[in-house]
């Protein structure tokens, strides 16, 4: 059991030029403990050294260059911050100007006009004429410059390791070190042949060696693109290792047959043909729960997709095979208003249907509960409330979860636990997720996507109001109202103080008062602090018409359904993320009626949330909109997407590397089709690989 120690797990004190003092710098600052991660710290720029340019050449566009020539004119120029040293170098094309802010004296001692100089930095315009701001400066001696010339790597460092001396350049010689030590051997390839040839990558070693010190721009791209294509793919190949492992372990429910209670709905009660996106996915969830192991979906709709009647579909299917089901919602009203909508829906002679929250009482919870272990009820809605132990079923076969985010994964579990053998579950978040987000974060569930609205949706034109055109605002509200519609007006949680965010919603509830004053306009007011029972109380006056307008918080956000709404106003749009911005325009535009959002902000308003407003204002995919979010903010931060190693790329970027992801994507799924145990000799040194790694043994044990 001597397995020869692999030398990247070295220590980085056993590098050549490390001693014990620097290894505790390298791994205080850069988390640098032994030669793999030396290995991995990867060159931010490489700076092409291997050529000489003519002044001349300098262009707008140009980002680095090296040039050579006589320096004349040195000078310092201003007067303390102003101050500066100029000087200009000089070859037989052009001459540039170089500019220092800092290390006046230093510069002053050590140039000399009329020698010769060779210079690198990076070039900008200053008045038409090329420019180079603190450049790199050694004398020019023609013969040794051409000896050294080369691609060199530019490191990352930290203010404390420069001042140390280990910065970006001693850092390269650190790595130009490793590869003295290190061999072929030490890097064995890990992407079975077949898909190297296919996709023409090049060697494990070679990439490494590459992305280090490559002769050239070529292979510097091809040793990024091989190993970005590395991340992607080991990502890939555990996601789909992990989602066999759980097909083959979790024994499922199995729903076999089609049987009257879908069938009467589907064909007698649907009160609208579905979308294609939505028999897509009943179909998908049909085969998933016949298979016999568990399902575990995850259901993407755009707000308004309507994922609720597929929720119920799959439901009347879970009953034709007997067994229960339940709606887990995030809050009372919207546990309320799935009971209330599917009560509408069923037959509720066949369909034993119960919602149960925090506030049902306790006599009638009690007869619940009952129903619910006997089996008489088919089908409960409710809150959290459902999590607790004393909520036991007869036999729960199909869990929907609504709005998936704001429930953490213990209490999901919690859910699944209350059956013997675990239910189906779907869960159903209405946040979309950029594609390939999903892949890489949701990529070991059963994952689908519903990206078409109902026909005859109107689309919902957004616009952007600053405060000052307030009035315009009411009075268009007022037309929307004498038409027999509703609107939303909402305001910003301040997280820090809900005191402060009460007292702003009263303030706007006032504001809004006066323009809109009883008894011709009734407002009904939301409030995350207010009692459960007012909440309700209220929701239900706006849900049933009784008042026109709601001023609300965020707590609107998820899931209300009143399609007579056609107004959403959003105070301080400013303030608020796309995502969420998203959301709460998705409360309009749920029924026949042309719906308009109108972004509220003051009259200033940073870049950043011009570029968030500006794109609602273009667009209504909610899909466009995840993709713009990402980009924005970077895959870490995107709402709905859960904490994830497969995001920890260090060199491949789920924004920029798209079409290489889906690659990966269909070169492991490929693999883990064709060889699910990974024992095809072409595919073994990515077994070996996978076995090394941490968490390798976990994998061992499950396939
Ligand atoms: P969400 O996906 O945001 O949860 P809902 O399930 O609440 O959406 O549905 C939004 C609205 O669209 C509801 O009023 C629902 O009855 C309606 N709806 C759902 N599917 C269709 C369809 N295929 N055709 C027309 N209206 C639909
Ligand atoms: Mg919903």
């Amino acid at each position: 059991m001597t397995e020869q120690k692999n030398i990247l797990s070295y220590p980085i004190e056993y590098l050549k030029g490390v001693g014990p003092l620097r290894a505790d710098w390298l791994k205080k600052e850069l988390n640098i403990f032994t030669f793999h991660d030396l290995l991995h710290l990867f060159p931010f720029r490489h700076v092409d050294k291997s050529t000489i340019s003519f002044i001349k050449e300098i262009k707008p566009t140009t980002e680095f260059i090296q040039v050579a020539g006589k320096l004349n004119e040195i000078q310092v120029l201003g007067e303390r911050r102003s101050k500066r040293l100029i000087a200009y170098l000089r070859d037989s094309t052009g001459v540039v100007e170089l500019v220092w802010f800092q290390g006046i004296n230093w510069v002053q001692k050590f140039l000399q006009e009329g020698n010769n100089y060779l210079v690198f930095g990076r070039t900008t315009m200053f008045n038409n004429k090329p420019q180079i701001v603190h450049p790199e400066i050694e004398i020019y001696l023609p013969k040794i410059t051409q000896e050294k010339a080369s691609f060199e790597p530019i490191y990352p460092s930290t203010e404390k390791l420069k001042a140390k001396g280990l910065n970006g350049k001693q850092i390269a010689k650190l790595t130009q070190a490793l590869f003295t030590q290190i061999n072929e051997n030490d890097l064995p390839e890990n992407i079975p042949s077949t898909i190297l040839q296919q996709l023409n990558l090049i060697g494990r070693y070679d990439a490494y060696k590459n992305i280090h010190f490559p002769q050239n721009i070529q292979v510097y791209e091809q040793a990024l693109y091989r190993l970005k294509f590395e991340e992607f793919f080991i990502a890939q190949v555990r996601l789909n290792l992990i989602k066999l492992a759980r097909h083959k372990v979790s024994k499922g429910v199995k729903f076999e047959k089609v049987g009257n209670y879908f069938n009467d709905f589907y064909n007698h009660h649907l009160p609208f043909e579905l979308t294609n996106a939505q028999k897509n996915v009943i179909k998908q969830i049909r085969q998933d729960t016949a298979k016999g192991h568990q399902m575990n979906r995850l259901l993407q709709g755009d707000v308004g997709s309507g994922k609720t009647i597929v929720a119920l579909l799959c439901m009347l299917l879970a009953a034709d095979n007997g067994y229960q089901s339940c709606i887990m919602a995030p809050t009372e009203t919207l546990a309320q208003q799935h009971f209330n909508s599917i009560s509408s829906l069923i037959d509720k002679e066949k369909i034993q249907l119960s919602l149960l929250t925090g506030s049902t009482k306790a006599k009638e919870r009690k007869e619940i509960l009952a129903n619910l272990k006997n089996g008489t009820t088919h089908f409960i809605v409710g809150t959290h409330a459902l999590i607790e132990d004393a909520v036991q079923f007869k036999n729960l076969g199909f869990v929907v979860v609504d709005e998936q985010h704001k429930f953490g994964v213990a209490q999901r579990a919690a859910l699944w636990k209350k059956a013997l053998t675990p239910p189906h579950i779907l869960v159903m978040t209405a946040t979309p997720i950029p594609r390939t987000l999903a892949m890489t974060a949701y990529g070991d569930l059963d994952y689908s996507v519903m990206n078409e609205l109902p026909k005859g949706r109107k689309e919902i034109t957004t616009v952007h109001r600053y405060d000052a055109q307030r009035i315009n605002v009411m009075e268009f509200i007022r037309t929307e109202l004498s038409k027999g519609r509703q609107a939303y007006i909402i305001y910003p949680l301040i997280e820090e103080s809900e005191k402060l965010s009460y007292e702003d919603l009263k303030r706007g509830y006032d504001d809004v008062k006066s323009y809109f004053p009883e008894p011709t306009y009734y407002i009904s007011m939301l409030h995350g602090k207010m009692p459960t029972e007012q909440k309700e109380v209220n929701m239900k006056r706006f849900v049933e018409g009784k008042t026109q307008i709601m001023v609300s918080t965020t707590v609107i956000e998820v899931g209300v359904n009143v399609p007579n709404a056609t107004v959403m106003v959003i105070e301080s749009a400013e303030k608020f993320g796309l995502s969420q911005l998203h959301q709460l325009r998705g409360r309009v535009g749920r029924g026949n009626e042309k719906s308009f959002c109108i972004l509220l902000t003051g009259s200033k308003v940073s870049t950043e949330a011009k570029e968030r407003i500006q794109i609602m204002c273009q667009t209504n995919d909610g899909f466009v909109i995840a993709e713009k979010d990402l980009i924005l903010r970077g895959p870490g931060d995107v709402e709905g997407t859960r904490q994830s190693g497969a995001l920890n790329f260090k060199l491949a970027s789920i924004v920029n590397d798209k079409p290489l992801l889906e690659n990966a994507k269909d070169a492991a799924e490929k693999l883990i089709l064709e060889d699910p145990e990974i024992n095809l000799a072409n595919n073994l040194p990515l077994k070996k690989y996978l076995l090394q790694q941490k968490g390798g043994n976990n994998w061992s044990k499950i396939s």
